[in-house]
């Protein structure tokens, strides 16, 4: 069942928060979670209807919650140790065990990656009752109207209250596929904080050809092959399919993120 709040009463802007989460997708609902695990009072906010419309979508409905074998080679930074310490205090395993304590069934499909049996909805739901079992309160149809730095932390006014907060997390995700509740909101906000952004480009996502190409391969659409796609020395042996628009599958998808 879920527990996604819908038309709940505002959340109270007289209380002083610790924690205030921008986003409530897979990155705001698990910092909410562990935050208020830690005895954090935390609010997320979040514009969207529903929270993590992303993952709703993901893993073609099933998630693709997390692999067996999860190291630092596998996050694509500027800064390659950046991920190192928060892998060490939360491993897969450890999600995987709350997976599989909410009764949550799932299999390995290829390569270590796990799916659920049923509906990426399971994975929302875990988040969601993890929050609400650990005290945070996680408020959507929420617009944000300005994020201000004050004496004492933060103030975020919201067209349901101004609320504040010792600390505030950006975790509104990249501004990819805006009708799942995509902004770019959280480069506004580092703007604002004068911190340096990385322009961001597409990854993870399919190849198109170009018309000559597109032409001569059309009849191909539909067709699925094992292949090894490669970007200079990086290399990606799995399926590849042929679609109206270019390529896709799972070689092209991780490659996607090299291609230059
Ligand atoms: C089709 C597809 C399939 C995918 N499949 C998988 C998969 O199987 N496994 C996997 O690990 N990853 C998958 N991904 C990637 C995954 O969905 C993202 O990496 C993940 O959702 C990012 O989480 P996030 O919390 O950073 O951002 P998001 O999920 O984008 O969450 C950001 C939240 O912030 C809210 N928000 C944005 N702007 C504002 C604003 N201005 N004010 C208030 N709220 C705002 C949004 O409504 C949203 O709820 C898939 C992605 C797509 C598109």
């Amino acid at each position: 069942m879920s527990t996604e709040p819908q038309n709940t009463p505002n959340a109270p802007s007289d209380v002083a928060y610790d924690v205030l989460i921008l986003g409530a997708g897979a990155a705001g609902l698990m910092c909410a979670w562990e935050a208020a695990k830690r005895g954090a009072r935390v609010l997320v906010v979040d514009h969207a209807n529903k929270a993590a419309g992303k993952i709703r979508i993901s893993g073609g409905g099933r998630c693709n919650f997390t692999n067996l074998d999860v190291t630092p080679k596998n996050f694509l930074s500027q800064n390659t140790r950046f991920c190192i310490s928060a892998l060490k205090r939360f491993t897969s395993q450890d999600f995987i065990n709350r997976v599989a304590g909410a009764g949550i069934a799932y299999h390995e499909k290829t390569l270590g990656q796990l799916f659920c049996d049923d509906s990426a909805q399971q994975i929302i739901d875990l988040l969601l009752e993890g929050c609400d079992g650990a005290g945070a309160r996680v408020q959507t149809k929420t617009k944000i109207i300005a994020v201000a730095q004050t004496a004492s932390g933060f103030t975020v006014n919201t067209d349901r209250g101004a609320y504040k907060s010792a600390q505030v997390v950006v975790a509104t995700g990249g501004p990819s596929i805006p009708k799942m509740g995509s902004s770019g909101f959280g480069y506004k906000v580092a703007e604002q904080f004068g911190l340096d952004i990385i322009s961001p480009r597409a990854g993870l996502v399919p190849l198109t050809f170009e018309d000559e190409l597109l032409a001569r391969a059309k009849e191909l659409a539909g067709v699925s092959v094992d292949a090894e796609v490669a970007c200079g020395k990086t290399k990606f042996a799995e399926g590849l399919l042929f679609t109206h628009r270019g390529l896709s599958g799972p070689s092209i998808l991780q490659i996607s993120s090299y291609w230059t």
